[in-house]
């Protein structure tokens, strides 16, 4: 299990990853809500980080999106 939310840490952050309070909580941008690139390189940093958030359906990479 992990958490995912979405911060705004500037234009250069896509996403983060690490453990809070001992959950794996996950920081994603809040462009990669309507920004496909910005999604991809987040699903592919949390994905080198051990989190599947691509097809996960409770964060806001796997929310609104299906990715093929
Ligand atoms: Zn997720």
């Amino acid at each position: 299990m992990h958490v995912c939310t979405t911060a705004d840490l500037g234009p250069s952050f896509i996403a983060w990853a690490g453990a809070v309070h001992g959950t794996i909580t996950a920081l994603v941008t809040e462009r990669a809500q309507h920004d496909d690139a910005a999604a991809l390189q987040a699903i592919e940093l949390l994905r080198r980080a051990g989190l599947d958030c691509g097809t996960c359906t409770s964060c806001p990479l796997g929310l609104n999106r299906q990715v093929n």
